[in-house]
């Protein structure tokens, strides 16, 4: 038995699921979360979606978001509980404590810092998104995926693929993406949806982000922060600012990508990086995690600290590289 057809099998049994998402949830996530939850509500399970930070409001298009959960009162009562995409528990933030107690714990990822807890584990860290790893079960759970379900799975693979241009892109990826079209997924809508809905706020804020652009002498790092102040003036929220790391990347020769976002508790860092750069291993040594081309922490201390502490850990990576 695969994996896979493991996490079905014990998944048919359990009267109520609890699945969790990641703090700060993203596209891959969400659309795992919740295809699995619809295909355990197909079948007239119980399954109830967990995201601490809620869902961004960029995702509420997907099909079932409406019924994910921020709070659970004490005292639910879960046979099984899935990890999306947590490299520890903690990263489902507050929520990983109704985990406490739950007789199974399964744990999907493919990010490379999962430490490899629970009972069951589906951990691929080639897979382009996590959506590619839930596919089969949620094939192995129902006869036929309905449009709903293909749309939150095809929102899985084109968010964490860069719309299926970023080398994370496989034969697989897109025979699956195939099959969700199939099964009435849009791509074209999905992208609307995700990419070409934003606020004028963020707009704003992406050309306040990119006018302040620093660039290395050597033009292989490039970076940007995004503070309250900002904030403020563009009338934009810390959503809003989700796509600038990506735009950075646009520019010939840069390796790395930086956005140092000022939060109330901390500079939250998103790194990019391409060419033989492991940007997780700039981000686990500041508590975080990630992939290769796309990772990211929280570190504690002023704007300055973190922009320089970071910008030293790339320069050791890059000597490594
Ligand atoms: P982001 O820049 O927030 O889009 O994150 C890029 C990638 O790094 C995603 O795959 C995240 O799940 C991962 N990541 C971001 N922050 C953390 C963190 N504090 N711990 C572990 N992984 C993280
Ligand atoms: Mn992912």
């Amino acid at each position: 038995m695969t994996p896979a057809e493991r996490i079905a099998d014990a998944l048919r049994e359990r009267r109520h699921v609890l699945l969790l998402n990641h703090v700060s949830p993203d596209g891959d996530c969400l659309g795992s979360t919740l295809a699995l939850a619809r295909a355990l509500w197909t079948r007239g399970q119980q399954a109830t979606v967990g995201s601490t930070d809620g869902v961004p409001g960029t995702y509420r298009f997907l099909p079932g978001s409406d019924r994910i959960v921020s709070e659970i009162a004490d005292g639910a009562a879960f046979d099984a509980v899935v990890f999306m995409e947590c490299s520890t528990p903690e990263r489902a933030g507050a929520l990983a404590a109704r985990a406490a107690g739950v007789p199974l714990w399964v744990n999907i990822d493919h990010h490379v810092s999962n430490a490899g807890f629970g009972d069951l584990i589906l951990y691929e860290g080639t897979a382009a998104a996590v959506g590619e790893l839930v596919y089969p079960i949620v094939r192995g759970l129902v006869p036929s995926v309905d449009a709903g379900t293909a749309t939150c799975l095809m929102t899985a693979l084109l968010t964490d693929t860069g719309s299926f241009h970023y080398a994370n892109v496989t034969p697989r990826t897109l025979t699956i993406a195939a099959e969700l079209v199939a099964a009435g997924a849009s791509p074209a809508e999905v992208y609307v949806q995700v990419y070409e809905n934003q606020p004028v706020a963020a707009l704003r804020l992406l050309g306040m982000a990119l006018s302040r652009l620093s660039v290395s002498d050597d033009g292989r790092v490039a970076w940007t922060a995004v503070t309250q102040g900002m904030l403020r003036e563009a009338g934009a929220a810390m959503d809003d600012s989700e796509g600038i790391v990506g735009a950075l990347r646009a520019m010939g020769g840069v390796e790395v990508a930086i956005v140092f976002k000022e939060e109330p508790d901390g500079v939250r860092v998103s790194l990019r990086g391409r060419g033989g750069i492991r940007t997780h291993v700039i981000a686990e040594a500041f508590g975080g995690g990630g992939h290769a081309a796309a990772a990211g922490f929280t570190a504690h201390g002023t704007l300055d600290e973190v922009v320089r502490q970071t910008l030293e850990a790339v320069r050791r990576e890059m000597g490594a590289a």
